[in-house]
């Protein structure tokens, strides 16, 4: 039986308990990506066969089925679309809301997700000049990169 360590309410019965998860997570082919982050780089990947030039880090190509070799993505683009969020998880809940933007990149078939950081408040718009960024003490998640406006 778990043990309790406080009731909030008896009608309904409602109950607070400590919970901490210890999560063990292996990023596998994509863990490249993720080092890279911590270097100033976004890792983008490149079809062998067809070519397609991927934003997303992905070790096959979706069209053709065969490897793919990493690539440098810029680190500026613009903003191919965008959506304000108004619930976070834990990371941003400080800063809701909060835009997250598809940023289109000059000569790579695919976009890349993430967040737009927009302290000025420019009015953001689509084919906005955006800039990556990366945090200084990186986590190994997608949040490692985020972007300004240009
Ligand atoms: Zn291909």
């Amino acid at each position: 039986m778990e043990k309790y360590s406080k009731v909030m309410k008896t009608d309904p019965l409602v109950i607070e308990w400590d919970y901490n998860l210890n999560y063990i997570h292996s990023y596998a082919q994509d863990s490249k990506f993720f080092v890279y982050l911590g270097r100033g780089i976004i890792l983008g990947s490149e079809c062998k066969k067809c070519n397609y030039r991927y934003g997303t880090y992905r070790k096959y190509c979706m069209f053709c089925g065969s490897e793919t070799y990493d690539i440098e993505l810029p680190l500026e683009g613009k903003i191919h679309s965008f959506t304000t969020c108004y619930y976070a998880g834990e990371d941003f809940i400080n800063e809701v809301p909060y835009t997250l933007i598809l940023v289109e990149f000059k000569n790579i078939n695919s976009l890349f997700m993430s967040r737009l950081v927009n302290k000025e408040n420019k009015r953001v718009e689509i084919g906005m000049e955006v800039k990556a960024k990366f945090k200084k003490l990186q986590k190994f998640n997608v949040n490692d990169v985020y972007f300004l406006p240009a």
